[in-house]
């Protein structure tokens, strides 16, 4: 670190399970980064989790939100675990930091490994305030039987926020490719992912909503390919034929699964990052869960959760550092050698980091 740098100060939220395996992983490489960036980062840990709930009765304590409103440029969000059955008192505190932080976009890209697996190259730009995950449930009886129900919230401002951020994605990654950046695809699109065949009010707004932010600013988004897909016929097309889609933006629901499904599509949940955006903060989040089953052994893959440690400065506004990183992922996945169990490799969490970290 040089005098000049700047200084970022990054909060950091292990959860649970091997979260706390791999959030050690991010800030390794966040402290490796070459003095070329002039960045110098500054850490503050903070406690969130189904662990921390069973110690203290809270699942994410005040003190979190107010530190990363606080002090914090940007954050890391381990995982946490997710009690299988209900647990009074308990939520998840990565959906209620979701809220507090007004981070509306959930960003997740899928890129394969060259010559690994099917070729795909797409990031999903997920609604994340809204739809059936308002929990507005309801349960009553009727001719002596129970009914359940659920509310699909739409608006049109959400739609319209997350519309906007996802035509910046695409803008964004025209230009990563100009710059020299690896990808399949060599002009923008977005598809819209909606099923307003049958739910023509409230899927009809999402879509109407997301094509009227497009046509409205065709000087700025002109250059990008605008589609739609219905939900289902995206489903078929995304495992026929991932390689024709560059962005996909969808509500809540359609977003959660089309995410986990892409995930299928390069080969470890291990690799898959995210970053959880607002308008003035970002979190990166890696994909997978608290993973019980290896928690403790020291094979944790670190890649999702340093791919989204490069996502979380790409949304900070630091496209240069994020580049770097990910180009050192992908030569450590290209060579295949140092890699953990789930790629079938026999390196630790800890060498696939110092791998990674040489490349850098
Ligand atoms: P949770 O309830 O926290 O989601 P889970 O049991 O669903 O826990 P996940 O973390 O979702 O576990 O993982 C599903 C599978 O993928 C597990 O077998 C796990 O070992 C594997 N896995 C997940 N993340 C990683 C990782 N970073 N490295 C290696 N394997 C992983
Ligand atoms: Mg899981």
């Amino acid at each position: 670190s040089t005098a000049s740098a700047k200084k970022l100060t990054i909060g950091l939220i292990p959860g649970d399970g091997i979260g706390r395996e791999v959030i050690p992983a991010g800030k390794q490489v966040l402290q490796a980064l070459p003095s070329q960036f002039g960045l110098n980062f500054e850490f503050v840990d903070l406690n969130a989790g189904f662990d921390y709930f069973k110690k203290t009765g809270t699942a994410l304590p005040e003190e979190t939100v107010q530190i990363l409103k606080q002090s914090c440029d940007g954050a890391l969000f381990g995982a946490v675990s997710s009690p299988t059955t209900k647990v009074a008192g308990y939520s998840s505190p990565i959906v209620a930091l979701r809220k507090k932080m007004g981070l509306y976009a959930n960003v997740r890209p899928v890129k394969w490994v060259e010559g690994v697996g099917r070729p795909v190259d797409m990031v999903i730009v997920r609604e994340n305030t809204e739809d059936l995950y308002i929990k507005e449930e309801r349960i009553f009886e009727k001719d002596g039987q129970k009914v359940a129900e659920a509310i699909k919230r739409i608006s049109e401002n959400a739609s319209k926020k997350i519309g906007k951020i996802a035509l910046e994605i695409a803008l964004k990654r025209q230009k990563v490719r100009e710059l020299g950046g690896s990808s399949l695809h060599t002009s923008p699109s977005i598809t819209v992912v909606h099923k307003s065949n049958v739910l023509s009010v409230s899927d009809g707004l999402f879509r109407e909503t997301v094509k009227g932010v497009y046509q409205s600013d065709l000087a700025r988004y002109g250059s990008i390919e605008y589609k739609e897909q219905i939900v289902d016929s995206m489903v078929y097309k995304m495992f026929r034929q991932p390689e024709e889609f560059d962005v996909v933006v969808a509500p809540n629901l359609y977003g959660d699964i089309l995410s986990d499904g892409a995930a299928a599509l390069v080969g470890s949940l291990g690799v898959v990052s995210s970053a959880n955006v607002g308008d003035d903060f970002v979190i990166g989040e890696p994909t997978h869960g608290s993973a019980p089953d290896i928690e403790g052994k020291g094979i944790s893959n670190p890649v999702a959760t340093i791919r989204s440690t490069a996502m979380m400065l790409e949304f900070m506004g630091y496209q240069e550092p994020a580049a770097k990183i990910y180009a050192a992922v992908d030569a450590n996945l290209k060579e295949n050698k140092v890699v953990t169990p789930d790629l079938g490799g026999n390196s630790t969490t800890q060498e696939v980091v110092e791998d990674i970290i040489k490349r850098l």
